[in-house]
């Protein structure tokens, strides 16, 4: 069955704005209040994560046919819905039925939906039913799950201890972001931990194949993550830096402004209970070195470089500390304050700290060994583990519901870059080939004794 899909995406707020004003329209011209002549019979939706979502209605007309049905959905954390127009047979009783292909337009498990149905008929009433509400949950495994303080852990391997180990991890964490930043959960959390990589990838968008972490979306209040039942450090780690994320996203969200990057993912790298190895040395070698990342740089994208991310990482994390050590929780919390007003960056820190970014940047800095070292270009090998960036998954939550964040580890940056910036790197990779090429082939031909122009 064909659909069209329409790329309209209305928001939530307008189709509010739309039912008020029928509703006020009925109130006082009662002749046109005809929604009452369409009847929903059923109306449901069949998940079958990860493949598909079916949804099917049948509705009635009391006294003229039924001529068009739309069916809207939308993550029901998002402002947005998706309209499609279902192709149905004229008639005082119809059935429509929609088939979502979750492989093309992915949906994360755990992803809460919305959807209701459009109706009309040819006397010209049109009914909009009742919004549904379903969890797009992933049925394939065994889930165990627990719910603490807004946060539904679920896992399928470890047993009770693995289970108990992950609900008093999240409350830890739950309680160390109260006292750092002033703000809980509002809207709750589902955290998905699979036992291996496998089994985690099988549920992330088909592309993502090299995606060994996993995925953090704060707007659809989902953390898919991969942990065995053999490495329980490995919770300390995920969970933690996965629900600062979420934490903040929630206490911060607003259309006007957002949060610096270096803040969100330090924020999230210091409250790991397993901290990183290795990252004071990669940041004090880089100041010696004079490679230091300028703080403003980090506002909103990480270098996509392997070593240059994780030295972003590590510069976040110490950046945020220092604010911890030298101003203290209340001030911290005030920050966040300033970012859930939407206040630029610029602004919030001479508000709050009494420093500008740059400011912030060389006071940190001052606590740093001095440069000893001429600026190199090209960084040292570094002895962080790799697998730091394969295990963060990050935060996202655009209306595709799972666009890799621009904060996730390195092989997200490879492969969730968007398409312009793929493109523009592969321009990028061009120019530079073309240029060493001709390079190459000017010193050819120079040796060849073809090229005397300079001589
Ligand atoms: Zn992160």
């Amino acid at each position: 069955m064909s659909a069209r899909a329409s790329l309209i995406a209305i928001p939530h707020s307008l189709l509010r704005f739309a039912a008020a004003l029928l509703l006020g329209l009925m109130f006082v011209a009662p002749a046109r209040a005809q929604s009452g002549a369409i009847t929903v019979l059923s109306s449901e939706a069949a998940p079958d994560f990860p493949a598909e979502i079916s949804f099917s209605l049948t509705a009635e007309a009391a006294a003229s046919n039924i001529v068009a049905v739309q069916l809207l959905y939308g993550a029901t954390r998002e402002e947005a819905l998706t309209v499609v127009d279902l192709p149905v047979t004229a008639g005082r009783r119809v059935e429509a039925r929609h088939t979502l292909d979750t492989q093309v337009y992915y949906i994360p498990p755990g992803t809460a939906l919305t959807y209701r149905w459009v109706i009309r008929d040819d006397a010209g009433n049109e009914l909009t039913s009742e919004p549904q509400d379903l969890i797009y949950h992933d049925e394939r495994f065994p889930w165990s799950e627990r719910t603490e303080r807004n946060v539904t852990v679920f896992w399928y391997e470890g047993g009770d201890a693995f289970g108990q180990d992950l609900i008093d991890t999240t409350t830890r964490a739950l309680d160390k972001l109260e006292a750092e930043i002033g703000s809980s959960l509002d809207l709750p959390v589902r955290i998905y931990i699979y036992a291996s990589n496998q089994d985690m990838r099988s549920a992330l968008r088909s592309n993502s194949t090299e995606w060994v972490g996993g995925q953090a979306l704060p707007g659809l209040g989902v953390i898919v993550g991969a942990i065995g039942p053999d490495n329980r450090a490995e919770i300390g780690r995920l969970i933690p830096h996965e629900l600062s994320h979420q934490v903040l996203y929630q206490a911060t969200n607003n259309p006007y402004g957002g949060v610096p990057l270096w803040f969100d993912e330090g924020l999230a790298v210091h409250n790991q209970e397993r901290r990183d190895e290795g990252w004071d040395e990669i940041v004090a070698a880089a100041a010696q070195e004079g490679r230091l990342i300028p703080l403003e740089a980090l506002a909103s994208n990480f270098p996509t470089d392997a070593d240059q991310t994780r030295l972003s990482y590590a510069q976040s994390r110490d950046v945020v500390e220092f604010i911890l050590k030298t101003y203290g929780e209340p001030k911290l919390r005030e920050l966040v304050a300033a970012f859930a007003a939407a206040t630029p960056l610029e602004e919030a820190l001479p508000q709050v700290l009494g420093r500008t970014v740059d400011e912030l940047d060389a006071d940190w800095r001052a606590t740093l060994p001095p440069q000893t070292e001429e600026p190199t270009v090209l960084a040292a090998p570094q002895t962080a583990p790799p697998e730091r960036f394969e295990g963060d998954p990050t935060p996202s939550g655009a209306g595709s519901a799972a666009a890799p964040d621009a904060a996730t580890g390195w092989l997200r940056w490879l492969t969730g870059l968007p398409a312009w910036a793929t493109l523009a790197a592969v321009a990028l990779c061009c120019v530079v080939g073309v240029g060493a090429a001709g390079t190459l082939l000017l010193v050819g031909l120079r040796i060849a004794g073809v090229d005397k122009r300079t001589d």
